[in-house]
């Protein structure tokens, strides 16, 4: 009993945290986005693939959430984009606060986009409001289909769902509509594009839709 309430405790606490997250990031009209999939669905190719096309318009920043090595945020930073860094040290997932201490570092005037790529978990993610705006969620094609009702909470939290690497569809055994199908029934609200970081398929809709969350949004 005891261990249950010291976490609620924390998921209260982390909740508070990230409300004021979220104050901050909206007072400074920056829009964010929480992405979240198991290791290797490719959430740092998606950013390598995306932020290219983002630049022109807006001023990105990425904040990066990995159990070790900053490997990611290095082919983040080789873009010339602003990284924060989140060791996790074996932590599974980023919780508002680690997001709160990159806050105070990142320069949020001078920002209207931020990416936060969590750590690659398709469970305690989840869990852990960041204070973002959305939540978008890879699924790839070579994980399987039957996630969906594996790891549902993940679907149901995401408002976006980008099934990735399609390119790969001939040689898998996916069934991409099941996947969908399943994903719909957990979430009917969720979105769902597909994408290849790959070959580039998809990504036009994906930043399309980037933009016009950012147009409802009333940021940039
Ligand atoms: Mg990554």
């Amino acid at each position: 009993m005891h261990e249950i309430h010291i976490g609620e405790d924390l998921r209260e606490r982390n909740i508070e945290i990230a409300e004021e997250n979220r104050k901050i990031l909206r007072g400074n009209g920056v829009v964010t986005f929480n992405l979240m999939s198991a290791p290797g669905a490719g959430k740092t190719s998606l950013l390598v693939a995306t932020i290219p096309h983002l630049t022109d318009k807006h001023r990105i920043a990425v904040i990066e959430g990995d159990l070790q090595t900053s490997r990611d945020a290095e082919r983040i930073a080789a873009l010339g984009i602003e990284v924060f860094q989140i060791e996790t040290g074996g932590v599974c997932h980023l919780d508002a606060s680690m997001v709160h201490s990159a806050l105070h570092t990142l320069d949020l005037e001078s920002i209207d986009i931020l990416f936060i790529e969590n750590v690659g978990n398709l469970v305690c993610p989840a869990e852990f409001d960041l204070g973002e705006d959305a939540r978008v969620m890879l699924l790839s094609v070579t994980e399987g289909d039957d996630k969906p009702k594996k790891y549902p909470l993940m679907f149901t939290e995401s408002g976006l769902l980008l099934p990735n690497k399609v390119d790969l569809l001939p040689h898998v055994e996916f069934d991409l509509e099941k996947a969908r199908h399943e994903a719909l029934d957990i979430n009917p609200k969720l979105e769902i594009e597909e994408i290849s970081c790959k070959t580039g398929s998809g990504i036009e809709a994906w930043t399309d839709w980037i933009e016009r969350f950012c147009e409802t949004r009333g940021g940039s």
